[in-house]
């Protein structure tokens, strides 16, 4: 349980972090919250010979509304982010999520870019940001760029981030006029990280689902929008048997993980009633 040792060098700044990912390339690895790192060097799954700790650049730390749209920079704690009026009136499903991750150490020192750049299959954000159609920006040695959530998660553990980018931030869009979304996990019980977490945006006309966007996290090696729940719901009445037909396509097409936790035919149940209730109480919301 105790790291390989390591330089370690405080960036005050975006460029300088940048400068210093430059300048120790392949033996560097940023440090952000530490509560994904810190764990896999302690268990020497990872041995950087450098650690770039990019905790305290104020510039990544804002969390504000402009335009319409939610910016949260990647340093905003998962506290900051739950406690946030500004995520709260704008995506309150997801100032939710950061309060359920972890526990009060992990959400007082995790970081939305930590989380996003670790891209563990069972973290709770990239469920909810591809629901949100959110964006991720990052800059890097060849300048700035935005992904949309949709594109950034490619495998287990693997993003599209390139060599010695950052992440900077997040933006989401307002949610659709009207619309309700929640997200719900079964979550493990010692880690809180989801079993299976569904994510579910609901927005009615007349009592017709005019628009239905459902994410999970936890089913398979990264998280997905499921079209088949989407368009098995969608012109459809939001009544409980519609839903329940619906929730029943979850995870169609997927290789669903199993692992000492739970088996592939225990999470694709888990999917189907996180899906139904997920959707019920974003159509109740709606
Ligand atoms: C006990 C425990 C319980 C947890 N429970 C949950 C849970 O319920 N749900 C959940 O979603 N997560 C959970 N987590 C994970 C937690 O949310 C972490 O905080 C998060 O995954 C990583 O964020 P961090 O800021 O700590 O990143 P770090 O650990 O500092 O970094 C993680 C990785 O991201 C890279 N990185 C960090 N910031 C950036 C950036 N801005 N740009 C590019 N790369 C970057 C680092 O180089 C490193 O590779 C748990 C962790 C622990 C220890």
């Amino acid at each position: 349980m105790i790291p390989a040792s390591f330089n370690y060098h405080r960036a005050s700044s975006v460029n300088e972090a940048l400068d210093l990912l430059k300048q120790y390339g392949d033996d560097a690895r940023l440090l952000a919250g530490g509560h994904s790192l810190l764990p896999a060097m302690k268990l020497r799954m990872n041995a950087p010979a450098n650690l770039i700790d990019i905790g305290r650049i104020a510039e990544l730390n804002s969390i504000r509304v402009e335009n319409g749209t939610l910016h949260i920079g990647a340093g905003a704690t998962h506290s900051a982010i739950a406690a946030s009026p500004d995520v709260q009136g704008h995506a309150p499903v997801l100032a939710d999520t950061a309060g359920m991750i972890g526990d009060v150490q992990v959400r007082n020192k995790g970081t939305i870019g930590g989380s996003l750049a670790h891209a563990d299959p069972a973290a709770d954000y990239p469920a909810v940001l591809l629901i949100l159609n959110a964006s991720i920006n990052v800059i890097g040695p060849n300048g700035t760029r935005s992904i949309a959530a949709g594109d950034f998660f490619q495998d287990l553990y693997v993003t599209a981030l390139e060599e010695n980018e950052i992440i900077t931030g997040v933006e989401i869009p307002a949610m659709p006029q009207g619309a309700g979304a929640v997200y719900l996990k079964f979550a493990q019980p010692a880690s809180r990280f989801a079993l299976v977490g569904c994510a579910a945006l609901v927005k009615k006309d007349g009592g017709t689902c005019s628009e239905v966007r459902v994410a999970f996290t936890g089913v398979g090696n990264m998280p997905f929008r499921d079209s088949g729940v989407e368009g098995a719901l969608t012109g459809q009445s939001a009544d409980a048997s519609a839903i329940e037909a619906a929730a029943a396509q979850a995870a169609g097409g997927i290789d669903v993980l199993s692992d000492h936790f739970a088996g592939e035919d225990y999470r694709t149940h888990l999917a189907r009633v996180y899906a139904r209730r997920a959707l019920s109480q974003a159509a109740g919301l709606a």
